[in-house]
Formats: structure tokens, C-alpha cells, sequence
């Protein structure tokens, strides 16, 4: 199965083959300035599962809570944030679920960083919920 993931204006887009490794929701204030939302869900791929298309992509480089950087995939003409890739797992890249356009997309596993939650917003009981991340820092997965 191949799914492409798209920017807001379709200048920049990262073709992914087969099913993510994980898929994972982030309650933590970076994914929240990040996205203008209350939280992100990322399906993380490995690296030679992803391809970019279109673009050229922008890079925005910060640190995360696990200490290691992470960069950011974005596209320059609308803003749209795409990809990132940690570098505390440097095989894998962590695609913006949204960003994908498809509500049949399969489910977060798990929720980190709960303890940045907004206070009225319930996830279903089949979503695994953790106060910070189980793996230090809550870009990762
Ligand atoms: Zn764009
Ligand atoms: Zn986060």
C-alpha cells in the first residue's frame, strides 16, 4: 500500500509504502505550538519506506525532552509541518497523520505526554495513555 501525505498547498508531499510501525498521539505544548492544535499524531515509518516528492522541503532543527535534536520537514510556501525525523532514531521518520487526509487511517496505540493534556479532551480506552513517553521524550514514540 503506498499513501502520500500532503502539504496544505501540495507543493510538498512523502510517499509512503506499506503499513506505519507505529502511530502514536502527542499531548505535549512543542506538538501544540507546532500544529495549532491540542495535539499531534504521528505515524512513524521507516526511512526507506518514505520518499519525498515536490518541494523542496525546510528544515527546522530543536531539541526534544529525550536530548537529542529532531528536524523538521516543512513546506516554504505554505507552512504546512510534514515530517520529522528524530535523531534519537535515526531509521526512522515521523509523518504528520493529517497531513495524509484519510479518515481510515489506522488508529494512535498509544498517547504520550498526557500530563500536557488539554483537560477536556477523552481519547477512547484502546488508546494507551502515558504522563510523559515511555521511551523518554515524546517525539520519538
Ligand atoms: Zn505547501
Ligand atoms: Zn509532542
Amino acid at each position: 500500500m503506498e499513501r502520500r501525505a500532503t502539504c496544505h498547498c501540495g507543493n510538498l508531499a512523502l510517499l509512503c509504502t506499506g503499513e506505519p510501525i507505529k502511530v502514536s498521539l502527542c499531548h505535549c505544548l512543542d506538538c501544540q505550538r507546532r500544529t495549532g492544535s491540542l495535539f499531534s499524531v504521528a505515524a512513524f515509518f521507516l526511512k526507506d519506506q518514505a520518499r519525498p516528492a515536490g518541494g523542496p522541503a525546510k528544515v527546522f532543527r530543536r531539541g526534544s525532552a529525550s536530548g537529542f535534536d529532531v528536524d523538521f520537514h516543512f513546506c516554504g510556501e505554505c507552512g504546512s509541518s510534514l515530517w520529522w525525523e528524530p535523531q534519537r532514531m535515526p531509521d526512522r521518520v515521523g509523518v504528520a497523520v493529517g497531513a495524509f487526509a484519510d479518515p481510515g487511517f489506522p488508529m494512535p496505540e498509544q498517547a504520550v505526554w498526557c500530563d500536557e493534556r488539554h483537560r477536556w479532551l477523552e481519547l477512547p480506552d484502546a488508546i494507551a495513555g502515558h504522563d510523559r513517553s515511555p521511551a523518554r521524550g515524546g517525539q520519538g514514540g
